[in-house]
């Protein structure tokens, strides 16, 4: 990461990343093809890319798919979504790629998903004919995926009104009906409860596709269901978290083969000798019981480093595992390396990544979950794209 002296060229401001997300696009299409040979040739894989694909970035991400032979891609938003379409077509990516947004919509959004050929959400009767009402204005069909809220008690209509609904859609000359999904609501530990909303489910879909005389695309696995249940693969499966080389809780093991997609990683900036009775940081919370050494590594809670892992982690120099002590501050936390006389200014620290912790890990010590790490990188730090 040091410039090399030899370097002629004006160094572009700035000239080291201080706090960087190597995302390897080669491990994430890994993760895809094992995926894929998880639930087989017959069924379609929609990549979860919502919240800029779990902060890997989903401009680059969802092209990285592309080449795996992904054409689905589910997204929270209908922001999300055009942002999407545009990254796409920038890449030149397939122009058959679908995209589906998840949260209900508001009418004035809806227009959008027209243009940008976006699926759209409906989740009860007034979405349906606000839809309606779009799709006839601009003289063009919305396409949409029906949302049943079996148990996770989010979006979704409920399984009682969910075949009205249902036939409502079917009948509307002004939409078309292309999936019914659901949701779980359990990341994999109960199993007993996901099969429950599986039974809700199915039992609505085949006697709507019994009375419609066809089929509609049916979707409900996410990466809990997928590692935990084959039965929830149904027509496709919605994986997110394990496409980004994670099970959902540290917890939750596969026999899945998965790879780290982003390695989170800072520099020691400074080093010092702090002697016994020494404090560090804000609010004194570390105290040395004995001369150390302590490193100054550029990255804080305003790159995503929560400030909840204050004492709490260990990062990984040179393949070695450090404390890191005292509150964590906006742009640096310090590290103990105690006798240790070996880490310099400018060394790699990984918070996590494939050569340190795992975002589960750290995720555990303050009580939260891989994904909300992952999400928390903040826009500050450089992601960069490795193959
Ligand atoms: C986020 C999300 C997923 C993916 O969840 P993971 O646990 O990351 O696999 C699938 N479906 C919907 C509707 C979601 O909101």
């Amino acid at each position: 990461m040091i410039l090399d002296a030899s370097e002629k060229k004006t160094p572009v401001y700035p000239p080291v990343n201080l706090s960087e997300a190597l995302i390897s696009l080669g491990n994430l299409r890994h993760n895809a093809r094992q995926i894929k040979a998880q639930i087989g040739q017959s069924r379609r894989l929609m990549a979860i890319v919502k919240a800029n694909a779990y902060g890997h970035n989903a401009g680059k991400v969802a092209p990285a798919l592309v080449q795996e032979g992904v054409s689905d891609f589910g997204v929270a938003n209908i922001n999300e979504a055009i942002h999407l379409r545009k990254a796409l077509q920038a890449a030149q990516a397939r122009e058959d790629s679908q995209i589906l947004a998840f949260a209900s919509p508001l009418e004035c959004q809806m227009p959008f998903y027209l243009q940008h050929e976006i699926d759209l959400t409906v989740t009860n009767f007034e979405t349906a004919k606000l839809a309606e009402a779009v799709s006839k204005n601009h003289g063009k069909n919305l396409t949409v995926h029906l949302k049943i809220d079996t148990g996770m008690g989010r979006l979704g209509i409920q399984p009682r009104e969910g075949f009205a609904l249902a036939r409502y859609v079917e009948a509307s000359p002004y939409l078309n009906l292309k999936g019914i999904y659901t949701h779980f609501s359990d990341s994999g530990e109960d199993l007993a409860f996901t099969r429950n909303q599986l039974e809700i489910y199915k039992k609505l879909v085949s006697e709507f596709e019994h009375e419609a005389k066809r089929t509609v695309l049916k979707h409900a696995a996410n990466s809990g269901a997928i590692i935990s249940d084959n039965d929830t693969y149904l027509d496709m499966v919605r994986p997110g978290i394990l496409l980004y080389g994670y099970t959902p809780a540290k917890s939750l093991t596969t026999a899945l083969d998965l790879r780290r997609v982003m390695q989170f990683q800072a520099h020691v900036l400074f080093t010092k000798w702090v002697e016994k009775g020494a404090t560090v940081s804000y609010g004194r919370r570390w105290i040395a019981t004995r001369r150390t050494r302590v490193a100054t590594v550029s990255v804080g809670y305003a790159d995503g480093y929560h400030r909840a892992l204050s004492n709490k982690a260990k990062v990984c120099i040179n393949g070695n595992l450090y404390e890191q002590i005292g509150s964590v501050t906006m742009d640096q936390i310090m590290v103990s390396l105690g006798e240790d006389s070996s880490v310099q200014v400018g060394d790699p620290v990984v918070l996590f990544g494939w050569d340190g912790l795992g975002a589960n890990d750290l995720a555990e010590q303050i009580g939260t979950i891989g994904y909300e790490l992952l999400c928390a990188v903040s826009p500050r730090v450089k992601r960069v794209f490795i193959d």
